[in-house]
Formats: C-alpha cells, structure tokens, sequence
C-alpha cells in the first residue's frame, strides 16, 4: 500500500455473517460463541465480541440457541405426481419453517426412480423449487438389475430404498401397495431374494440400502377389515417387522451392504435389530416422531390422522424406542413425512390413505423429547450429525464446524410451539403430532448462509441445491 497505488485485488471481508451472542450447539457441547460464515460456508466460531470486521452483517442471537440444520432423510415430497398430496415446493417451504435444511426425498413418485435418467428429471425438478438442500433415493424393484443401480449412484442417488410388499405398475410407473394381486400389470413386489440377488451390487456401490421393513407374508396371513384401531395393530403384527429386519441383515451383513431400517415402529423390530447389532451387523436404525410421541390410545384423538404404516403401536413400543433413542441404539430421527389429501384421508379406516405430515415437526419434537430426557443437545445427533452420516455428508452438513455448510437453525428456547393446523406449510395441515406442545420455537433458519425462513416466513426463491454423497 502507499505510493497512491490501488491494491491489486479489490478488498473483500473474510466474514460476510457473524450469527453473534448465542448458545452454539457444537458436537462437543453448547458454546457461548459468535459464528462467522463466509461464502455459505462456516468459517470460525470465535469468542463472542461486539465488534465484528467491516462490511460484514452482524445477527444478533443473544438468548438464542444457534443450531445446526436438521437433516430428514425421510421424505415423500410426492412430486412428482402427486400434486393434491405435495409438492417440492411446500414440501421444503414446511422443512424450512421447521429448521429442518436438507430433506431425502423417497423414490415412490411417479415415474418411480428406478434408473439414473428418471433421478435426473427428478433432481432438475426439484431444483427449480426446492428452498432447502435435498437429495434423492433410488428405488429398487424386483427388476431391477446392476447396471440401473450403477445409474442411479451415478447420478448421485443417495442410496437405494426396497419397499418389501409393494407392487410397479408398469403402465403407470409407479410403486403401488398391492401385496396379493394377479393383475398382470403390476410386476411382482421386491423381495428377500431381490435383496439377496442385488445387495453384493449396492455393497460394492457403498451406498445405503433402505428398506420398508414389514414381512408380507405375515401381513398377507393377518389382513382383515380394518374396523377399529385394533383391527389395525393385528392386521400388521410387530413381528413382520421383526423378521423383515431380521432376513435383510442376515442378507446385507453376507456382502458387506449398509442396511439401514426406515422407521422402526415396534419394541421386537427392535430387539430383532440388536440381536443382529450384537452379532456383528452394522445396520443402523430410524425411528420417527410419530412412534416417539403416540400410541394407539392417541387414535381417539386424532383418528385417521395418525394412520400410518407400519402402525404406531403400544405404550410399551414407544417407550421401548425412546429409551433406543436415547442409548444411541436408534441414531436417527426422521419423520417418514408422508402428507395426503384432505379427502383422502377424510374416508372411513379401511380405506383412509396412511401416511402423516411430519417434516416441520422433526426439530423441535426432538428437542422437546432430549430436554425432557434431560440433556436437549442430544438431539441434535438424532436429526442432524448421524443423518449426515447415513447420507454420506459428515464433512459437509449436519455440524456447525469451520468448513461446513452454513445450514443453522435459529431457535427460541423461551418461547414454545404448539403443532397447530394453521402453522403448518405443508399442503396436509392434520397430521399425528396435530397438537403437540415443544418448549422452542424457530426463529430463523440459513441454508449456506442464506436466510430461507423468518418467524415461519419464507425469504427470497428456491435456492436448494441436490446434494450428492461424498
Ligand atoms: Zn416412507
């Protein structure tokens, strides 16, 4: 400098956001420090400080606890296909408003996302309205063979999801619920052999096989009208969850293939899963809000609402799943965020379509649930630090650490929620956690730096991106 001479290079301020003042929930803990973020990305937690360098925008969090993002990566966005149901749109609008940054999108739209080409009309779709970060599943049929899987990680599916017991419509492309049907239309569910024939291939990929696990043929042996809410519990017995868990993690742990067992519902599908943990097995587990808050005495209340599959069982279930939860024997949270219509789900039991909204519930139902369990940080490894594991995006997402992405949730912890119908983004505004009370509230929500939601407000356009496994 000196000499009258401009500098080369134009001046620009390392820091263009410092979150100030609050309490930052860090993987080692809560800290009372200032986040700096540059470029979307964090670049320092530093002792707080009231003067921050020049040009930079200073948000003020004192009182404030400083989260990172939660990442759902399980998701029915339902688009497309589905637009009565969702779309990308309200889908990330709801995740946003609930603190949630990243959300995992599930392969059951419509064309179903057998093969590289059809996750890439997904993704370029999604990307046009997505406001948080999102990646894709890859769906595996009975047909499916290794080079359509070798697509799909090509194109940067996160893992491959096998509905056991659900049928593919040929004609409509689509997965269907259909477990006993000869209509020459629908291809045959994936099964135990599919699992078997294709998990050396998604071994080798090193990418997660997820399944919906309920064994069809107990399923097939118990149906029965669905009358009542019993009638529901007995036509879906605890033990198909069982021994579907079971079955995949004998076949899985054969080739090495990381299992991973969507939204565990019962305390035998549990204890099936550490019986195979203890003998060697590295499946990991996901449990959702709705069987960590409901039980079967909630249906009186909320009737079709909390329909969902595989069903929210007993008190003794839920209770079973939350001491999992928090042993750190179930890792993950997620919320198997499945909306339908109004009138779908205005039918009598039998016929009410499964399936709850969830999405904007995930965070502050878990922070409700780890403070009342006595220690509230806990949560943020259920729905954030383990989720980005799952996903392959641990040195990206899921902490706020120098060097990963800026995905924060700002979080009120003076202030409560309560889950009512008119709070809710989603285009579902009844769903299973209808009513529930959590002693925080969303305050803002960053996706890369980038503030997406402001006291439940969305801000500017769609700037989510695909994100792809490392
Ligand atoms: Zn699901």
């Amino acid at each position: 400098m000196g000499y009258g001479r401009e500098p080369l290079v134009p001046f620009h301020p390392l820091t263009e956001l410092v979150i100030a003042g609050g309490t930052v929930g860090t993987a080692d803990g809560p800290r009372q420090v200032d986040v700096h973020i540059s470029d979307g990305v964090i670049t320092a937690l530093e002792e707080h400080s009231t003067r921050h360098p020049a040009g930079s925008r200073v948000m003020d969090a004192i009182g404030m606890y400083v989260l990172p993002g939660a990442i759902d990566v399980h998701v029915h966005g339902r688009d497309p296909g589905f637009p009565e149901k969702e779309d990308f749109g309200t889908l990330t609008l709801a995740a946003a408003a609930g603190g949630v940054t990243t959300v995992v999108d599930m392969p059951n739209t419509i064309p179903g996302v057998d093969s590289g080409g059809v996750l890439e009309s997904k993704a370029a779709l999604a990307h046009s309205k997505a406001r948080v970060d999102f990646g894709l599943w890859g769906l595996i049929r009975s047909s499916s063979t290794a080079d359509q899987l070798e697509s799909l990680a090509q194109a940067g599916a996160t893992g491959f999801k096998a509905y056991l017991g659900y049928a593919f419509s040929r004609s409509r492309r689509q997965v269907m619920y259909a477990p006993d049907s000869d209509d020459p239309d629908l291809e045959s569910p994936p099964d135990y052999g599919t699992l078997l024939r294709l998990a050396p291939v998604v071994a080798a990929l090193g990418l997660p096989l997820v399944i919906h696990a309920e064994d069809p043929g107990i399923l097939a042996a118990f149906r029965r009208p669905l009358e009542s809410y019993a009638d529901v519990l007995a036509s879906r017995p605890p033990e198909a969850e069982a021994v579907a868990i079971a079955a995949a993690a004998a076949i899985a742990d054969s080739f090495g293939a990381r299992l991973h067992i969507a939204h565990l519902s019962s305390s035998l599908g549990l204890r099936a899963a550490e019986v195979a943990m203890r003998d060697g097995s590295t499946l990991s587990l996901e449990t959702c809000p709705q069987y960590l808050w409901r039980s079967d005495a909630d249906f009186t209340q909320l009737g079709t609402s909390m329909k969902v599959y595989p069903p929210v069982r007993t008190a003794v279930d839920r209770q079973a799943l939350i001491e999992a939860v928090d042993q750190g024997v179930i890792r993950i949270v997620a919320t198997d965020h499945a909306p339908h219509s109004d009138a779908e789900k205005a039918r009598p039991l039998e016929d009410a379509a499964a399936g709850s909204p969830g999405v904007q519930t995930l965070y502050l139902s878990s922070l409700e649930l780890a403070k009342r369990l006595g220690d509230v940080w806990k949560a943020l490894k259920w729905v954030a630090e383990a989720p980005a594991v799952l996903i392959g995006l641990q040195e990206s997402k899921g902490r706020i650490s120098p060097g990963f992405d800026a995905d924060l949730a700002i979080v009120d912890p003076r202030r409560g929620t309560v889950f009512r119908p008119a709070l809710m983004r989603s285009k579902q505004k009844h769903g299973a956690m209808e009513g529930l009370e959590s002693s925080f509230s969303i305050v803002e929500v960053y996706v890369r730096g980038r503030l997406v939601v402001k006291k439940g407000r969305a801000v500017g356009g769609p700037i989510g991106r695909m994100v792809k496994p490392s």
